[in-house]
C-alpha cells in the first residue's frame, strides 16, 4: 500500500519534472568566432540526462579538453581549445550513452569580423544619449504584445506595463538623434526580460542569448548596429552581471545550488558600498552588500563560479563580436564580485582593445566613487580595469552649482571643490557625466523648472570634462519626479502612431522645447569640433563673488574655451584680470550660442547663466 502511494507520488513528481525536456534543449554559446586572442571556450549544455552522455567532435583545430559534470544531470559543461588554425565551418558534437548517439549539434565557427573601425569605443568626444527602447518609439506594433510570453498585455496608460516601443522605433529615429549632435546611444537592456510584470525596464534578463521579440531580434539588434555604424553613431549595450529575472530558464532549473548567491532565508543587499571600501567593515556586512539579491524578482549570480564566470564573460563577448558593440555600460557594478569583475574587464579589453567600458557606481563621495575605477589612486590592493564610472558625485556638484547659494563649501564652490579631487581618477576624462538617467528625477524637473538654470546646467555638462550623457526627453523639457520611477520613463512624445504632438519635430515643439533643444544642439556641435573639448585639459580657478570660471585648452593658445559660470541671482561684471594665465593675451571670444563675438577684458554674464566662449 505504501509502496503503491509512494508510485503514484512518484510519477506526479515524474511529470513536474522537466520530462519534456529534449535529449538536447541547448548549447550556449550557439555558435562561436574563429581568430579570438582566447583559446578557451566553454559550452553549457542542456538536455534530458545529458549529464551522462559522453562527448566527441572532429574538426581541425578544435580539441575536447574536458567534460564537466554537475551537481544536475541535466547539463554539461563541455571545454574546448579552438587554436588559430581552426577554420571557419561546422563540426557535429556527438552526445552518445554506451556508445550509442542520444543527440548531436551542428556547431559553427564563424570568421571573426576583423573590419577596422568595427569596435571604435567611446570617448570624450562623445555625446551619449540614454533611452528606453520599450518607452521611445514604436516603430513595429506587430512585435508589441506576444502571447508566448508571460507579460502578454500592452496598456500605455500603465507606467509599469508594455508599451510597444522597440527597435525599429530607435532605427526610425537615429536621424533625429544626429541631428540633435548625439554620437552614441545607449539603450537599456534588449535581451529578453519574460517576466510576468514590469518586464519594460529589462534588468531581468530571462534570456542571454535572445533579443526581447518586442524589441525585434537578435538578427534586427545586429542590423540596428550597422545602421549607426553607417551614420557615425556609436553602440553602447547595457549589460548586467550581478542579477537574472525569476523567470530565466536557468533559474528554474539551476545547474547547480550555487549558480546562484544562496541564503536559508531571503536576504535583500544593503545597497551599501561602504563596506567594500571601508577599513573598519565587517565581513558579514560586505556580504550582504555583494550576495544579498537586489529585490526578490532578481536572484544574484554567484560570481565566484568559475562555470557562471564563463556563461556571463562568453555572453558579453558574444554579444560585442556578433553586433559590433562600441561601449558597454555595466549595471550595478559596486554588487559584483571584485576579483571576477577585474578579470573580466582585462579579458574584454585583451579581445577587443578599443571597446570601452563603464560602471553604474551610484555613490555619493568621490573617493567611493574612485575606489572603483582602474588605477585610481585611492590604493585598494586590486586594480579594477574599469576605465570609466557614471559620475554622480559630479551630478550632485552640478546641482548645487545651480540650486545652492555660494558659501565657502556650498553652492558653485562645491562644484569646485569636487572637480579639485579628481586627483583621485587615473583618468577623470574617462567618467560618464550627466543630470538624469531611467533611476533618477528629471534634470527639468530637479532645478525648479528654471529655465535659466536648464540651460546653464547643459552648458556647464557639455563643456566640461569627461563624456556627457543626456537622458531622453531633456532635449524637449520631459520633466517629473522618480517617485516611483515609472514618472520619469514615459513615452516620448510622437513616437506612436497617432500620438497628438510629434516633439522628433520642431513643428511639434514649443517655442520654449526649440530653444532648450537648439541650446543642446549648439553645444553639441560645437563640441564635435573643438578640440579643447574633445581632448583638451581642464584648469579651472577658485570661484569669487558666486562665479566660477573654467578653461579648456590644448597647446595652442587660440580655440581654448572659457566658461563662466554665473550663479547668481543678478548679473555681473567678470573682470578677467586673474586669468591671464590660460588667457594668454586672448582678446576676443565668441559666445557659441549667439555666435556673437565681443572683447574679453570685462565680460557682462547675466544672472544663473553658463556662458561659452571660444577664445581667439
Ligand atoms: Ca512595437
Amino acid at each position: 500500500m505504501k509502496k503503491g502511494i509512494f508510485l503514484v507520488l512518484f510519477l506526479l513528481i515524474a511529470c513536474r519534472l522537466p520530462a519534456q525536456l529534449p535529449a538536447l534543449e541547448r548549447i550556449e554559446p550557439m555558435f562561436w568566432f574563429t581568430g579570438m586572442k582566447h583559446r578557451q571556450l566553454q559550452l553549457l549544455v542542456r538536455g534530458n540526462s545529458i549529464g551522462q552522455a559522453d562527448v566527441s567532435l572532429n574538426y581541425p583545430g578544435v580539441k575536447l579538453i574536458k567534460v564537466n559534470r554537475v551537481e544536475n544531470p541535466h547539463y554539461l559543461f563541455v571545454d574546448l581549445e579552438i587554436d588559430a588554425t581552426a577554420r571557419p565551418g561546422k563540426f557535429e558534437l556527438r552526445f552518445t550513452r554506451s556508445g550509442k548517439k542520444i543527440a548531436g549539434y551542428s556547431y559553427e565557427l564563424k570568421a571573426r569580423n576583423s573590419a577596422a573601425g568595427r569596435i571604435q569605443g567611446v570617448t570624450e568626444k562623445d555625446l551619449i544619449y540614454l533611452l528606453m527602447p520599450d518607452r521611445f518609439a514604436n516603430g513595429d506594433p506587430r512585435n508589441d504584445v506576444r502571447r508566448e510570453l508571460a507579460e502578454n498585455t500592452m496598456n500605455r496608460d500603465s507606467m509599469y506595463a508594455r508599451h510597444g516601443g522597440d527597435i525599429q522605433g530607435v532605427i526610425d529615429h537615429l536621424d533625429y538623434l544626429k541631428d540633435l549632435g548625439v554620437t552614441a546611444v545607449w539603450m537599456t537592456p534588449e535581451i529578453e526580460n519574460n517576466m510576468p510584470k514590469a518586464s519594460y525596464h529589462g534588468y531581468a534578463a530571462t534570456e542571454h542569448y535572445r533579443i526581447d521579440p518586442r524589441y525585434g531580434s537578435n538578427e534586427l539588434y545586429k542590423k540596428y548596429a550597422e545602421i549607426c555604424h553607417e551614420k557615425g553613431l556609436k553602440v553602447i549595450k547595457d549589460i548586467v552581471h550581478n542579477h537574472i529575472g525569476t523567470g530565466h530558464w536557468l533559474f528554474t532549473d539551476l545547474p547547480m545550488k550555487d549558480w546562484l548567491n544562496q541564503w536559508p532565508s531571503y536576504q535583500q543587499t544593503s545597497y551599501r558600498e561602504q563596506p567594500l571600501l571601508d577599513i573598519h567593515a565587517s565581513k558579514s556586512d560586505q556580504k550582504q552588500m555583494l550576495n544579498g539579491w537586489f529585490v526578490p524578482s532578481m536572484p544574484d549570480l554567484n560570481q565566484t563560479n568559475p562555470f557562471v564566470q564563463n556563461y556571463l564573460t562568453q555572453n558579453h563577448i558574444w554579444w560585442i563580436e556578433y553586433a559590433g558593440i562600441d561601449g558597454l555600460r555595466l549595471d550595478t557594478y559596486p554588487y559584483n564580485d571584485p576579483k571576477f569583475m577585474a578579470d573580466w574587464a582585462q579579458r574584454l579589453q585583451a579581445e577587443f582593445p578599443d571597446l570601452s567600458i563603464f560602471g553604474e557606481t551610484l555613490v555619493t563621495a568621490a573617493a567611493n566613487q574612485a575606489f572603483f575605477t582602474g588605477g585610481n589612486t585611492v590604493g585598494r590592493g586590486l586594480d579594477t580595469h574599469l576605465p570609466g564610472i557614471t559620475d554622480a558625485v559630479l551630478k550632485d556638484a552640478i546641482y548645487e552649482a545651480l540650486n545652492g547659494k555660494a558659501g565657502w563649501t556650498d553652492g558653485i564652490n562645491r562644484l569646485y571643490a569636487t572637480l579639485a579631487q579628481d586627483f583621485l581618477y587615473k583618468n577623470p576624462n574617462q567618467n560618464v557625466i550627466f543630470m538624469d538617467n531611467h533611476d533618477m528625477s528629471r534634470y527639468y524637473s530637479m532645478v525648479n523648472e528654471d529655465f535659466d538654470k536648464f540651460k546653464s546646467g547643459m552648458s556647464l555638462l557639455l563643456t566640461m570634462r569627461g563624456i556627457p550623457q543626456l537622458y531622453y526627453g531633456t532635449e524637449i523639457l520631459m520633466k517629473n519626479f522618480s517617485n516611483p520611477d515609472g514618472l520619469v520613463r514615459s513615452d516620448f512624445p510622437g513616437g506612436w502612431k497617432g500620438d497628438k504632438t510629434n516633439k522628433f519635430t520642431a513643428a511639434g515643439r514649443t517655442a520654449q522645447e526649440n530653444e532648450a533643444f537648439n541650446h543642446i544642439r549648439n553645444l553639441a556641435r560645437f563640441r564635435q569640433k573643438s578640440e579643447a573639448l574633445q581632448s583638451g585639459k581642464l584648469m579651472q580657478y577658485v570661484p569669487q563673488d558666486g562665479i566660477y570660471v573654467y578653461f579648456r585648452y590644448t597647446g595652442q593658445a587660440a580655440g581654448t574655451v572659457m566658461v563662466i559660470v554665473n550663479s547668481n541671482d543678478s548679473g555681473k561684471e567678470l573682470d578677467t584680470a586673474r586669468f591671464g594665465e590660460r588667457m594668454q593675451g586672448l582678446t576676443y571670444g565668441k559666445d557659441i550660442q549667439t555666435g556673437k563675438e565681443q572683447p574679453v577684458a570685462k565680460i557682462p554674464v547675466p544672472a544663473k547663466t553658463t556662458l561659452v566662449l571660444e577664445l581667439r
